[in-house]
């Protein structure tokens, strides 16, 4: 039956359902919050979903993500949701947001799935809509940012570049300023999670996977507390999984600047034949050939660079470790490998 097939997809929820075996009740909206180091933000960012959520839907869940923090995030969070529909996860390190919402994903049984930010920089009163567009019949309805005023120049155009460059020649459109913040139907979660790849650009992949989709524009609050932990070095880091991820176009790039530069080459070897042979031996020349090798020197570099980049990214999934470990889980699951 249908169910059972859904219930194959996370190994998590499937142990989960098999130890309150007898009823296998998936709620309408699962929460999942990836958190780093949100002590002073979660228990009321779980407050308001609990509060929004309530007036939404008829049943819920909300699964906390503790990627590794090293605060009270997952005391603090067990400690705000006595009450509530709340599973909590803790992930035996710091795997990064992207292994964070994987791991709430796999772990969460609602029939839809709403991905949110533990820092409360999204309102919630989007959700009304979002659950609108869902009725309407789109599978995945996504929070893009109205405008970015709040950043600098520089992030800006920088975010504008890598966009530009990530959908070159790609066959999956990537939204530029699209968020996490999303709603996303039960099969298009299936697929995510069935996905083999580990090392993982989530943003990449939402596109990848397709289904109807429907962009909601949402203004951005300032952080509740705390603060981000996407400086300009983990912003480059994120770009560069991103930029290997998904195009081809950086590997395949290199083959046509190789065939420009020796056919250029060439006839500047027959320019310098035939001009030898009007004018004689031309002493001069020594910067031209300094240039052309440094130029072609550098070209090297950046395309081995390249082939590094993709190669390790080929390394990392063959060695095929999984994208995270869960440390802890509260209700207690059994976590099945
Ligand atoms: N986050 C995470 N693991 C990390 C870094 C961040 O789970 O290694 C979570 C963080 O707790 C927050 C969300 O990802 O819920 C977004 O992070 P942040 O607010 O720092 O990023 P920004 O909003 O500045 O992009
Ligand atoms: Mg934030």
């Amino acid at each position: 039956p249908e169910w059972k097939k859904l219930m194959k997809i996370s190994r998590l929820s499937e142990t989960d359902e098999t130890l309150f075996s007898g009823h296998h009740v998936r709620p309408e909206l699962s929460f999942v919050v990836p958190a780093f180091n949100e002590e002073s933000n979660i228990a009321e960012t779980i407050r308001r979903i609990n509060q929004e959520a309530r007036k939404l839907v008829g049943s819920f869940e909300i699964i906390i993500v503790d990627d590794g923090s090293s605060d009270q995030t997952f005391q603090k969070s067990k400690d705000a949701g006595a009450d509530m529909p709340l599973r909590l996860l803790r992930l035996s390190r710091n795997f990064g947001k992207e292994q964070a919402i994987m791991a709430g994903l796999e772990a969460s049984k609602g029939m839809a799935v709403v991905i949110l930010d533990a820092d409360l920089q999204e309102p919630l009163c989007h959700l009304r809509v979002m659950l609108q567009h869902r009725a309407e019949g789109y599978d995945v309805v996504y929070a893009v940012r109205a405008h970015r005023n709040d950043e600098t120049v520089l992030k800006r155009l920088l975010t504008r570049i890598f966009y530009k460059l990530l959908n070159l020649g790609s066959d999956a459109d990537i939204p530029a300023d699209a968020r996490d913040f999303r709603l996303m139907d039960r099969k298009v979660v299936q697929e995510l999670c069935n996905l083999p790849e580990r090392n993982r650009f989530m943003k990449g992949l939402y596109g990848w996977v397709g289904f109807r989709s429907k962009a909601v524009p949402i203004e951005l609050e300032p952080r509740n507390a705390g603060k981000s932990s996407f400086g300009l070095g983990g912003l480059l880091k994120h770009g560069l999984t991103g930029m290997t991820s998904l195009p081809s176009w950086p590997l395949r790039i290199w083959t046509l600047i190789g065939l420009g530069i020796a056919a250029l080459s060439i006839i500047y070897g027959f320019w310098v034949v035939i001009k030898t042979m009007i004018f004689g031996v031309d002493v001069p020349g020594w910067s031209t050939l300094a240039v052309a090798v440094l130029f072609l020197g550098g070209i090297q570099l950046i395309s081995i660079g390249v082939l590094g980049e993709y190669l390790a990214r080929v390394f990392t999934e063959v060695k095929g470790l999984p994208g995270f470990i869960v440390a802890e889980t509260h209700p207690r699951m059994q976590v099945q490998r």
